[in-house]
């Protein structure tokens, strides 16, 4: 860490409690509380994750200046605009402000969330750009804690969003990420490889999150280094992790992602149906030969025949005629 760098951590570390202090103990945060309130956060969550409220009137622009804070320093911090003449003012307006910290648990970011994101053209949630203390790429929020919880866990939760990092933890699943609301990128493969020896993927139970859990296990696949085991937790259609532990409580969200908790090979078995009539002979074979192309991967012969018997079982095939064509992707691979 520079000196600059040192700067940076300090703004944000400064930032960070006012507008923790402004969201928990002022007026102008009046409209956040309730809003949290409604979305069922609790206060020790508020405290645990440092959320704050970006209000109205802008703070941070008058707390530098009476700090006489370098106009360089704050350039360079991503927590303001500039205008056409050179003029700093607050980036974040009226929005719910979650902290993004590196692994060392310091707040580097920032990410602000909407209040109310009807009729507005503005983003739900708007994050900071890069700088010299925040790269996304190889950002992933909550890394700081989870990598300790997932010490016990053996493993650990990739989710979408924030809300469902902060919900899960506090429904005792403490071992969540989430990449920076771009996608997954390799990078962060590389830093989860490093941590554990496990990621299990819960996305979204909607059709993005589907093609999302499968852009982001072949990722996996193609970056990490060593023996990353993916899974896959599936939510029920139409809710995200969050809405999951609102609408069914701590318990049951624990008990879900445990027992759903499912292979790589059984979440395409499921995902490569999507829009193909099975029925037709075509379209079957099409889909074997995606299916089987996953089995090939697997390391396992038990494993693979497993697969085999489930689809020669429930397609009334030749289970020899599956083994052949399994034997000739296999040897693509290799
Ligand atoms: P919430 O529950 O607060 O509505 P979410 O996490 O369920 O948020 P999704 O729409 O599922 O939001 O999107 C997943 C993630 O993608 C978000 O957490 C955020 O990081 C990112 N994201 C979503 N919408 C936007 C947007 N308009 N601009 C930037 N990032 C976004
Ligand atoms: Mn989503
Ligand atoms: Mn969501
Ligand atoms: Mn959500």
């Amino acid at each position: 860490v520079d000196r600059e760098q040192g700067q940076l951590l300090d703004l944000h570390d400064k930032a960070a409690q006012l507008y923790h202090h402004i969201l928990l103990n002022t007026p102008a945060g009046e409209p956040a509380r309730r809003y949290l309130q409604k979305r069922g956060m609790s206060r020790d969550l508020i405290e645990k994750f440092g959320i704050g409220f970006a209000p109205v009137q802008r703070i941070l622009t008058p707390y530098c200046a009476q700090q006489k804070l370098d106009y360089q320093l704050m350039r360079k911090s991503g927590l303001f605009t500039e205008d056409r003449d050179g003029k700093l003012q607050d980036r974040f307006v009226e929005r719910v402000m979650f902290p993004i910290r590196n692994a060392q648990g310091k707040v580097i970011a920032f990410s602000g969330r909407l209040l109310n994101t009807a009729q507005t053209d503005l983003p739900k949630y708007l994050n900071s750009p890069e700088t010299p203390i925040f790269n996304k790429r190889r950002t992933l929020f909550n890394l700081d804690l989870a990598k300790k919880a997932a010490r016990d866990d053996g493993r650990l939760y990739l989710f979408e969003g924030f809300m469902d990092v902060i919900s899960a933890f506090g429904a005792g699943v403490e071992n969540g990420i989430a990449s920076m609301g771009t996608s997954f990128t390799s990078e962060q493969v590389q830093i989860i490889n490093r941590t554990t020896k496990q990621l299990d993927i819960c996305y979204d139970g909607d059709s993005a999150g589907q093609n999302a859990i499968d852009r982001a296990i072949s990722l996996v696949q193609d970056h990490q280094n060593g023996h990353l085991n993916v899974q896959v937790v599936q939510l029920p259609a139409g809710v995200d992790p969050d809405e999951y532990v609102q609408q069914n409580g701590a318990a049951k969200f624990r008990e879900y992602v445990h027992d759903q908790e499912e292979t790589t090979t059984d979440f395409y078995l499921r995902f490569l149906r999507n829009g193909r009539n099975l029925n037709n002979q075509q379209e079957l074979m099409t889909y074997l030969d995606a299916v089987l192309k996953e089995i090939a991967r697997l390391d396992t012969p038990l494993a693979q025949d497993m697969y085999l018997s489930k689809l020669a079982d429930e397609f009334k095939l030749d289970k020899a005629a599956l083994q052949g064509q399994l034997r000739q992707f296999q040897g693509e691979l290799h």
